[in-house]
């Protein structure tokens, strides 16, 4: 290769010509010269092997340096008009742990395969990383942005039913500000399953390899070690310490990671360096389009509102358990259970403070889980002190009583066909998809497990060594709005007989071939343990069973 600074009247034509060599051959070693159609005076322009001519300049030089195409954005994105133009082998629909989980699976099944796959999620980028990850934001100022309405939409404020209900429309979805407590569900909790324990504990497996759950996060504090073992002392064998995706592990390079928490967005990293996907973000999905019995895409809506049709052989649609439903009802996708059997957990909180001259030395984190037993259908969760909870920077003791940042108990509610999720035709989106509404209530059973709670909460607050001063204003103990758990499950739950489940046991929409369901919305159930490592599990074996059925034609 050589190089040549074009005179004045010099243009790639008349280079060509003079080196006898393919014009289109001198335009493709210089891509770097971004106009050809201006004038190219004074240019470096490289010149083949093999053709004759005059060197300029000298060979010490390095070649010319290319314009680095630069990047926006920490992640690369698709235009919607981009993504218009390619049939995807799968289209997922939202980027929470349904959406991302699934992809990473596809990703690394499909690395060097040419398989497309492409994601669409509502909203845009509004955090890089899980909140508790940044340093800013301790347990206080993340609650509060994320009470914000610009960040987290108050859905609930519609539904009379379920009051506590908001959603978070942005990349990673309400992972970005989870608390990361990954139980699996207890044996008792999934007798009624279309899967087997055993299957089940191959996905949490490999669920909590890629979310890095340990139990590690609370073991060297010695407040955990305490309290421990003043449950266990007192007959609360069950309780352990807190099981928490956030990332341990020590690397052979050392402890690089120890304060990172695992959201949504690591999926999205991880798969995108094993293989290539399109995003595009602000993306609205509207309908899902089916032809006869099977999916063959979807419309979807850019931020000026105009409608692209993306084509796709497989869709999963992984929108949240209230938006979920919302979709596949708008397109008119058929099955009796879609929307219904909408579950969550009652929530019942209070707070307290833990004397802290008890503890011999630096306190560390207090991370205590009691899970349900077959006895007792709700779980304890014991979070503290404020404000270290998640910005652990605890080298010096307490001053004072360590204030707890969460201390209350999810029951276990029932799956219900008439706790449901439906279309309001009296609302409509600007884009006309019509809004949703809830009827939902506890029932007998739901309200015998809370009043369980209610009264073994302050038992569990004397063991641990607690004392209570009661949360959101109210003493002792209150039972926060349905849907402020954040758990909702079910709407579109996997299950054997179309009459009460939405998706079969691979989380494909019974009877419409391609389309699958992945998120919370397709947990037949979820006991009293928080759902999202369920979730996950789920939706990489859905990706799994995806990618053992589908090669590229
Ligand atoms: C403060 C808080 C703390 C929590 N703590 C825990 C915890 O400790 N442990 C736990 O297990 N769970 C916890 N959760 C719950 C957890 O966040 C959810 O279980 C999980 O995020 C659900 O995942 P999902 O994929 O089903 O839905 P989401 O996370 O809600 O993701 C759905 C995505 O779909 C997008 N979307 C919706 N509609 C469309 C459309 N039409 N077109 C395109 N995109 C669309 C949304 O913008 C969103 O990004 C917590 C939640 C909150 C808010």
């Amino acid at each position: 290769m050589r190089l040549y600074i074009a005179g004045k009247n010099d243009t790639f034509e008349t280079i060509a010509k003079q080196y006898q060599i393919d014009v289109e051959l001198l335009r493709m070693v210089n891509t770097h010269i971004l106009h050809h159609h201006t004038s190219i005076a004074g240019a470096t322009i490289r010149i083949p092997d093999g053709s004759e001519g005059v060197t300029s300049g000298t060979t010490f030089s390095c070649p010319p340096v290319d314009p680095t195409p630069y990047l926006n954005n920490w992640i690369p994105l698709a235009s919607l008009q981009q993504m218009a133009e390619t049939e995807y082998d799968v289209l997922i629909i939202g980027s929470g742990i349904g959406g991302g989980a699934a992809l990473w699976r596809l990703c690394e099944h499909w690395s060097s395969t040419g398989m497309k796959i492409g994601v669409i999620e509502k909203g845009g980028l509004l955090l890089q990383t899980h909140s508790w990850n940044v340093p800013t934001l301790n347990s206080s100022r993340a609650a509060r942005l994320f009470a914000n309405p610009a960040v987290s939409t108050p859905i609930g404020l519609t539904l009379p039913q379920f009051s506590g209900a908001r959603e978070v429309y942005s990349l990673g979805g309400r992972t970005q500000f989870w608390g990361a407590v990954t139980p699996r569900l207890q044996r008792h909790e999934i007798a009624n399953w279309p899967i087997s324990p055993e299957e089940l504990t191959a996905y949490y497996n490999i669920a909590e390899s890629v979310m890095t759950v340990s139990n590690g996060y609370s073991k060297d504090s010695s407040m955990t070690e305490s309290v421990l073992n003043r449950l266990w002392a007192n007959g609360f064998t069950e309780a352990v310490n807190s099981p928490l995706a956030v990332n341990m592990n020590p690397t052979k390079y050392g402890k690089i990671l120890s304060s990172a928490v695992f959201s949504s967005i690591d999926f999205f990293a991880k798969a995108l360096n094993t293989a290539p996907f399109d995003l595009a973000v602000n993306t609205y999905a509207t309908r899902i389009v089916t032809e006869g019995n099977r999916v063959i895409g979807v419309q979807a809506a850019n931020p000026d509102k105009k409608n692209f049709f993306l084509r796709a052989r497989s869709v999963i649609l992984a929108a949240s358990a209230l938006q979920t439903p919302r979709l596949l009802l708008h397109s008119g996708i058929p099955g009796r259970a879609i929307g219904h059997y909408l579950t969550n957990h009652s929530m019942v909180v209070t707070n307290g403070s833990i004397p802290t001259a008890s503890f011999p030395e630096v306190q560390g984190t207090l991370a205590i889980l009691l899970p349900s037993t077959s006895k007792n259908h709700y779980q304890v969760q014991i979070q503290g002190p404020e404000p270290y909870y998640w910005y652990h920077d605890m080298t010096k003791e307490l001053q004072n009583d360590g204030m707890l940042n969460f201390f209350g108990g999810f029951g276990t509610v029932e799956s219900r066909f008439e706790n449901e999720v439906y279309l309001d035709y009296s609302c409509k989106d600007e884009h006309g998809v019509p809004g949703i509404a809830v009827n939902f209530s506890y029932s007998a059973k739901d309200q015998a497990i809370i009043e369980q709670i209610k009264s073994n909460i302050p038992i569990i607050a004397l063991a641990a060594g607690i004392q209570l001063t009661g949360s959101m204003g109210k003493p002792d103990l209150c039972l926060l709005a349905p849907g402020y758990d954040f758990h909702e499950s079910g709407t579109c739950r996997m299950g054997d007989d179309p009459n009460t489940s939405a998706a079969n046991r691979y989380g494909q929409i019974h009877g419409i071939s391609g389309l699958y369901v992945a998120g919370n919305s397709v947990l037949p159930s979820i006991g009293a343990a928080n759902p999202t490592l369920t979730a996950a599990a789920m939706a990489i074996r859905t990706a799994d069973y995806l990618s053992e059925n589908m090669s590229r034609i």
